[in-house]
């Protein structure tokens, strides 16, 4: 009952200042507000579907009811399935084709980070403006606000024109590992479109124009086994260990004044046997012996993809440069996410939804700061296409069993982003 009355309030309670909204964007935000208890309704039965990330069946499920309900609305929905080896469900991805409609995709994620195993947190309202559930704010409230967006747009009959692909991902918190393989299919799809919006966390005054991409590192180190009397002599040398804690330290005093770049070493493992696996390191080694090998792994943050390639040329000088004497030393860096670089194009599309909050009466709004931002889906496709995200649900503590969605901001986002969308569509050009 106390939800009921909750939705009551929630579907009375808005509507900004709507002044310098069309006949038809008018007729988008009466539809929202007509449909939210079906939204908070469909919202509920996903979050609690466990769909973490290894749990196929999960994800494939609530892809599943979002399917249907595409489907109700003109969209053609299929799955775009995965190799057996990645053992992951594939995305759900949704195409509505119209006639002149500017190219729009649009993405969110089907997946959490809460496995089966992890304690359940089911779909709970805590007050008049929140509630909780896993992943309601990280990203299945950004799937079911893209449905209901799209929804009133078809309500209000502004989706005849549109083209529109959504794109559900099922792997986005593992970073879609190996992307090779599971980002070829939307970075293809993204090249056949004008504009990418992602439905991420967001704010009503707040979206993302860049965001950091994440690489990792690893480095090995190599000095000569010998007993440690005869430690920085000529014939011994300085050891693995001394040589690595130069390198890694230079990495500090050298590059940690760049802005936007951070670099972290996670493991610093050295002695006399080091045995390097995927994911682990294992070492052995002596107190009186001079340490013949050394591995040091880490990640490295960067903005846009000339600092990705600048950061490595630097580390790479500090590695086989200068090395203390008896060592040598290599780095290899591994390609995770990529940039969402500042670009034109996502500044156009800054100043759109600017222009959109204005109209809608909800205040300017500002970029958010890249160091702020993790890596996410979008990354995979800012270099081929202008893109924006953030635009999803606004909330707290995603990644956290208490993880919250504010639901009076809700229907204000769901709204925005159909007059958004529908703008993007009939837009000339940007
Ligand atoms: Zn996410």
């Amino acid at each position: 009952m106390k939800k009921m009355l909750l939705l009551v309030f929630i579907c009375t309670g808005l509507n900004a200042s709507p002044q310098k909204l069309s006949a038809t964007e008018k007729k988008i935000l009466d539809a929202v507000n007509k449909q939210l208890p079906q939204t908070f309704k469909t919202l509920e039965e996903i979050v609690n579907i466990n769909s973490g990330t290894m749990n196929v069946a999960g994800v494939r499920a609530s892809g599943e009811i979002l399917r249907t309900a595409f489907e109700k609305i003109g969209f053609v929905a299929e799955w775009i399935k995965m190799p057996d080896s990645i053992k992951t469900a594939g995305h759900l991805v949704a195409t509505k084709k119209g006639g002149k409609g500017k190219k729009i995709l649009m993405l969110a994620h089907l997946d959490t980070v809460f496995e089966p195993d992890m304690p359940s947190n089911p779909f709970r309202i805590i007050n008049d403006s929140t509630a909780t559930g896993q992943g309601i704010l990280d990203d299945k409230g950004g799937a079911v606000l893209v449905l209901a967006a799209l929804e009133a747009m078809h309500q209000a009959g502004a989706l005849k024109d549109a083209n529109i692909t959504v794109y559900l991902t099922g792997d986005e918190e593992i970073g879609g590992m190996p992307s090779v393989v599971t980002r070829a299919d939307v970075i293809e799809k993204a090249k056949q479109h004008d504009v990418a919006l992602s439905f991420e966390g967001g704010q009503i005054n707040k979206v993302t124009t860049t965001r950091r991409g994440a690489d990792n590192w690893r480095l090995f180190v190599y000095g000569k086994q010998a007993h440690s009397s005869g430690v920085f002599s000529e014939k011994a040398g300085f050891g693995a260990i001394y040589e690595a804690v130069r390198i890694v330290d230079s990495f500090r005093t050298g590059l940690s004044a760049i802005p936007y770049l951070t670099f972290n070493p996670g493991v610093f493992a050295g002695g006399t046997t080091v045995i390097d696996s995927v994911d682990n390191v294992k070492v052995y080694g002596k107190d009186n012996i001079i340490a013949s090998k050394t591995t040091v792994m880490g990640d490295v943050r960067f903005l846009g993809e000339k600092q990705r390639a600048e950061v490595r040329t630097l580390m790479k000088n500090i590695v086989m440069n200068n090395n203390l004497t008896g060592t040598s030393a290599e780095i290899v860096f591994n390609d995770g996410i990529p940039s969402m670089g500042p670009k034109e194009g996502n500044k156009k599309l800054f100043l759109e939804i600017n222009k959109v909050n204005a109209d809608m009466g909800l205040g300017a709004v500002l970029e958010n700061d890249p160091m702020e931002r993790g890596a996410g889906d979008i990354s995979f496709i800012a270099d081929y296409i202008p893109c924006i995200d953030g635009l999803g649900p606004s909330g707290t503590g995603s990644h956290a069993p208490g993880e919250t969605m504010n639901t009076k901001q809700y229907p204000l986002l769901i709204q925005r982003a159909a007059v958004f969308i529908y703008r993007l569509g009939i837009k000339k050009d940007l």
